[in-house]
């Protein structure tokens, strides 16, 4: 009897054990799902959320990202596809309600970034055929087909809109949100987990990410790759940890490039020309808007670092960092004060913070 009697105890403390760790936590739910080209892990770290919860909540924000991009694809049925089929035929096009509020946000940093970022260049993408990461070219496009690109309406910033409808005055634009989808997904999924009652997480889509509250018992800490690893030892440039709501956000010509000729050609590119941005290897911008680090890093990768300053401030960006095409640094004082450098640093002239 004793006997039965003990053994029963030991399962009760077991199950109190058990019931305990998931009322109180620490809790810790990984769910990794590829959506918009690239791996998102969602990560939840909230002691007063049972995992159940936590496990509903990265479901949430798994569904509703999917959900994105089939609204945010150039081409195809989607919303953005069938914007765009609209305005390949015709000089004006109503904007979907589900759009709306992303492309005015767009056009509105577009027009701050004096129009380095633009994602009005889709045509332009596609002829580089960096659209696709399946069929990268080994070559650079023929002159006459990146012409035809730059022949029709190219930039959101010709484009205006009227009430719903967006107006450009010739057909032939199309959109590409490539550059701020990302940092507009990850802004989602933080209030899909916020609605969720989180208050521990980070979502890090491919590298580009944002914190909510504290890893267990710690701040969140990242770190910026390099743009040019010396070897595996030194693959990383910079280490930051982040407060409460920051994301981090970096463009780079390591991401989608082919080399042909000695030459990089990279998916970056300068709306102006048409051409593979020059002057940069990567920007990365810190900021507790993730849309607003997404589109402002892939401005001043283009703008390269005589406008990094100028543009840093147009943009409302006080964290940042470029690293030039010679490896060397410019940046922020703001961002420069808080980061703990993992490489031999050198900066460019122009840099504000030395
Ligand atoms: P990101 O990695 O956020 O810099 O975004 C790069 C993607 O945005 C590219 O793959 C293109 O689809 C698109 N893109 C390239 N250059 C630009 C640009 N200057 N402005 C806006 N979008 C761009
Ligand atoms: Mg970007």
């Amino acid at each position: 009897m004793r006997r039965l009697i003990g053994g029963a105890l030991i399962v009760l403390m077991i199950v109190v054990i058990v019931l305990r760790e998931r009322d109180t936590g620490p809790e810790r739910v990984d769910r990794e799902f590829y959506v918009l080209g690239t791996l998102v892990t969602v990560t939840i770290n909230s002691e007063d959320l049972d995992t159940q919860a936590a496990e509903t909540a990265a479901a949430a924000v798994e569904s509703s990202l999917r959900v994105f991009q089939r609204k945010w694809q150039p081409t195809g049925d989607g919303a953005l596809g069938q914007l765009n089929a609209t305005l390949a035929d015709n000089p004006a096009a109503e904007v979907p309600a589900e759009l709306q509020d992303l492309l005015l946000r767009a056009k509105a940093i577009a027009d701050d970034s004096g129009n380095t970022f633009d994602p009005g260049l889709a045509r332009l993408v596609r002829v580089w055929g960096f659209d696709d990461p399946e069929h990268f070219r080994e070559t650079p496009p023929a002159k006459a087909d990146l012409d035809a690109a730059l022949a029709v309406p190219h930039r959101l910033a010709e484009a205006q809109f009227d009430g719903q409808t967006l107006v450009v005055g010739r057909p032939g634009l199309a959109l590409d949100l490539g550059a701020i989808a990302k940092g507009a997904a990850v802004d989602h999924a933080m209030d899909t987990l916020r609605d969720a009652g989180v208050t521990a997480a980070m979502v890090n889509a491919g590298g580009d990410l944002q914190a909510m509250g504290q890893a267990p018992n710690r701040p969140w800490r990242i770190a910026v790759r390099h743009p040019r690893p010396l070897d595996d030892d030194r693959r990383l440039l910079a280490g930051i940890t982040l407060a409460d709501g920051e994301a981090v956000f970096s463009s780079g010509d390591y991401e989608r490039y082919f080399e042909y000729e000695g030459r990089r050609y990279h998916h970056l590119l300068d709306p102006t020309t048409g051409q593979p941005a020059q002057g940069t290897q990567s920007a990365t911008v810190i900021h507790t808007d993730a849309a607003l680090a997404d589109a402002a890093a892939t401005a001043l990768f283009v703008g390269g670092p005589d406008r990094f300053a100028e543009l840093a401030e147009a943009l409302g960006v006080t964290q940042a960092m470029i690293v030039d095409s010679q490896g060397r640094v410019l940046a922020t004082p703001e961002f420069a004060a808080r980061v703990d450098w993992l490489a031999d640093v050198s900066f460019a002239p122009q840099s504000p913070a030395q």
